[in-house]
């Protein structure tokens, strides 16, 4: 049974935990070799023990994508250990405090932007340069939040509509070079990040829940799935294009 992913080298950002986490299982089952990347160490080891034991192939790399030099060796990393990059998961991202615009610092302004658009762009420019060659594929993960905006997460919504414009931007200048760039809109999903929210802001999950037309939160593997067909070799016509995993949110 040939996986989706057979024989491809895919790296994963923010593999450490949640929706990152749940691709580097998915693509790994789906045949691919895995290069996870994220700062808590101890978690990327766990994982790459994980994968390993199920006979995948998987490294990982302590690596913080707001640094242009940390992006960079970690698409290094993965060329030197499996002698070319074919995909790409740019997941790592950052939720943020809930404030109503008018109240909101720069601190949050300024973690959220350097982590989910800098983050992005920083692994994109690496992954490009890496697939110039023989070309590849490319997934940032937005956010139902790329699309359209959700309460009192204003910079959240300025850095996930930030990462549609990255995706469109590089789809449109690499196309050429077979290198497809897209992303997926994931509505909220179980991981850190929402069950951190949910615990700050009572009535939240029902409120999302209720606007959700399956009246529930995503499983971090069903955003995964989107992300390993994307990915794949079965949607090559496929650029540009932001693909909403949201329960008919959007
Ligand atoms: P988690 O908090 O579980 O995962 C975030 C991941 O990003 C962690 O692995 C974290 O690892 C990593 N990360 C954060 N900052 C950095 C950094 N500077 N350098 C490297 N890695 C970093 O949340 P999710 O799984 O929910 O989030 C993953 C992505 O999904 C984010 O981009 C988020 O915006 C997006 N998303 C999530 C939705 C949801 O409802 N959960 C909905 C729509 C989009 P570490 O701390 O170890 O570095």
């Amino acid at each position: 049974d040939k996986g989706l992913l057979t024989g491809k080298a895919v790296l994963v950002t923010g593999a450490s935990s949640g929706i990152g986490a749940a691709a580097a299982r998915v693509f790994a089952q789906e045949g691919a070799a895995v290069l996870l990347v994220a700062r808590r160490q101890e978690r990327l080891a766990a994982l790459v023990d994980e994968l390993r034991t199920e006979g995948a192939r998987a490294e990982y790399v302590v690596a913080d994508v707001t640094s242009r030099e940390d992006a960079a060796m970690a698409v290094k990393s993965a060329v030197g250990t499996f002698g070319r990059l074919d995909g790409a998961f740019n997941n790592a991202g950052v939720g943020g405090d809930r404030t109503p615009l008018h109240q909101m610092d720069n601190e949050t302004y300024d973690t959220i932007m350097d982590t989910n658009v800098r983050g992005v762009f920083n692994c994109l420019r690496a992954e490009i340069a890496a697939m110039l060659e023989h070309g590849g594929a490319i997934v940032n993960n937005s956010s139902v939040g790329g699309l359209v905006a959700i309460p009192t997460a204003a910079p959240y919504i300025a850095s996930k509509h930030a990462v549609v414009g990255l995706t469109r931007a590089a789809a449109d200048e690499y196309a050429q070079q077979g290198i497809r760039v897209n992303a997926v809109a994931p509505g909220t999903t179980r991981s850190e990040i929402t069950t951190d929210w949910f615990a700050r802001n009572p009535g939240l999950e029902d409120m999302v829940n209720s606007m959700t037309p399956q009246g529930r939160t995503a499983e971090p593997e069903e955003i995964a799935a989107a992300a390993a067909w994307l990915l794949s070799d079965r949607c090559p016509f496929l650029t540009g294009t932001v693909l909403p995993v949201d329960g008919g949110f959007v």
